[in-house]
């Protein structure tokens, strides 16, 4: 009987306080004066001002943190729709974020205060370099939380902030790993006052939405110029991300890169995004290319030319369809290093990663223990149980696909390759970079692709790209919808490769998940 009357008691305060809710509205819109709800709206702001006023000082008592009213109100609302998001399972990435940022604009920089973090921008690599960095915070014994969504906008990281806080603002983990859009680091660098910032390297990326390459490297630039004190790690191998440490830059930098004696040799790649002098528009020179325009540049005209690395690999050993194996010179000296992820490209990610970690303090053993049992996710080399085993590898602007395709031709057993091609705001509407990324060394190996499947949104334009490559029209399948594309590689048993852009990798892999097993992209 007394839980009865509890339930029901219960019950009609929560129907009063939705129909107070729906009246304020009704009363918004028709503009009628809220006289009636003031009391009720006059206790509610009472109370929060009372908690906030008593038990604010007494919990942040220890840190002497001061929080502003408006904050705190921010974090309570932030948390609140990022929980009814994960109630109604949906990711609240970002969401949560942005209405937050709308009644508290500062609240990254009163959160972030006593975060160690790393940021982590540039055109491709970040989500790997990120988890590499993650694989050596934990390996080390950090306790830590990342942007692991992907949403590495304002909002995105300032969800992952509060999410990472208590309700009074502290921060409830020591260290942060955090990815940050090329484009906001302008405005995020600031307020985020990062500990290191890695640039992975700078690329021709989404035209539509970012503008000229120079645009981006401005972005990047300003928000450097917000924190003098963060430890710069740069790809000293590619001449727009060196360009960012002009000569009036107070802050320490860390120079990574493929030295010269790795002869890592790559054909002068016909895909350039910086040809000509960043400084005084004369053609570089090249001592040696790695890939696309990263490689021993240097300019006969103004001097300007690689700066000199102080974590570098000097020999590759061996590089296998699995892992890569490496001669790596730190300035602890040179020794061998294992990274269990294979391609070319991943040499940079983990070089960037080291020198991050290296300036985060941790030991030699770590990272180094870090890299040769890291396995990536999120469809960056990400493994899963279909088919003969399937590899995902995100392909989103030409020199991206075109480092996926070079490692693709040396795969030297049959397979099954799979393209999508979407062109929704986060692929880029244009999708014209197709034409430049290199398909063409598919063809010498077309027998080995056994079968070849296109989908997307834009697969028609694909299956013309690739019957342009020089790859077999008659193989050549076109599927539209992912689930029809998976139900078809459920059929397959060799190994399937699957290069998707952003959006159709968020699609494929939804659908593998579901039916292989593995975890949501929050997560
Ligand atoms: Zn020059």
């Amino acid at each position: 009987m007394k839980h009865l009357s509890c339930i029901l008691k219960t019950a009609s305060n929560s129907f009063f306080h939705l129909f107070h809710f729906v009246l304020i509205h009704i009363e918004r819109r028709a503009g009628y004066p809220l006289f009636f709800l003031l009391p009720d709206l006059c206790y509610l702001a009472i109370a929060l001002f009372a908690w906030y006023n008593t038990f604010i000082p007494l919990l942040n008592e220890d840190t002497h943190m001061k929080i502003p009213f408006r904050a705190v109100l921010a974090i309570l609302i932030c948390k609140t729709l990022r929980w009814f998001c994960r109630l109604l399972h949906r990711g609240g990435t970002a969401m949560p974020g942005r209405f937050a940022m709308k009644i508290c604009p500062d609240l990254l920089s009163l959160l972030s205060g006593s975060v160690s973090t790393v940021a982590v921008t540039g055109t491709n690599g970040k989500t790997t370099c990120c988890r590499m960095i993650e694989e050596a915070f934990s390996e080390a014994g950090y306790i830590y939380f990342a942007n692991r969504s992907g949403a590495n906008l304002m909002s995105g990281i300032l969800t992952e902030f509060v999410m990472n806080s208590t309700l009074t603002g502290k921060a409830k983990k020591e260290y942060a790993v955090i990815e940050c859009d090329e484009a906001a680091a302008k405005t995020v660098f600031g307020q985020l006052q990062p500990k290191a910032i890695v640039v992975t390297n700078l690329f021709r990326d989404q035209l539509d939405r970012y503008g000229e390459i120079t645009h981006t490297l401005n972005s990047i630039r300003d928000g450097i110029r917000t924190v003098p004190t963060a430890v710069l790690c740069l790809n000293a191998d590619c001449s727009l991300t060196s360009s960012l440490a002009v000569n009036d830059l107070p802050n320490p930098v860390l120079w990574y890169g493929i030295d010269a004696s790795a002869s890592l040799s790559s054909k002068a790649s016909v895909l350039s995004d910086a040809s000509h002098c960043i400084h005084c528009k004369s053609e570089y020179l090249y001592d040696y290319h790695t890939y696309a325009h990263l490689g021993g540049f240097r300019c006969p005209n103004c001097g300007y030319c690689r700066h000199k690395t102080d974590f570098a690999v000097t020999r590759i050993i061996r590089m296998g369809s699995q892992s890569s194996e490496v001669l790596f010179r730190t300035p602890l000296g040179e020794e061998p290093l294992l990274i269990n992820l294979p391609a070319a490209y991943n040499l940079y990610n983990a070089a960037a990663a080291i020198s991050a970690a290296y300036a985060m303090g941790i030991r030699k053993e770590v990272w180094q223990n870090a890299l040769a049992t890291f396995s990536c996710g999120f469809g960056r080399m990400e493994h899963f149980p279909l088919a003969g085993g399937t590899r995902m590898i995100l392909a989103k602007n030409p020199a991206g696909c075109s480092q996926a395709l070079e490692f693709i031709s040396a795969v030297s057993e049959p397979f099954a390759l799979v393209v999508c091609l979407n062109d929704r705001s986060a692929d880029g509407t244009d999708i014209s970079w197709i034409w430049d990324a290199s398909f063409e060394v598919l063809a010498p190996i077309a027998d080995r692709i056994v079968s070849i499947y296109v989908s997307g949104d834009r697969a028609e334009d694909l299956r013309l790209r690739l019957k342009y490559a020089g790859l077999p029209d008659s193989r050549i399948q076109v599927i539209h919808g992912p689930e029809k594309l998976v139900d078809a590689l459920e059929l397959e048993t060799l190994p399937v490769l699957i290069l998707p852009t952003y959006t159709a990798m968020l699609d494929l892999r939804s659908v593998i998940v579901h039916r292989c097993g593995g975890s949501e992209f929050w997560e």
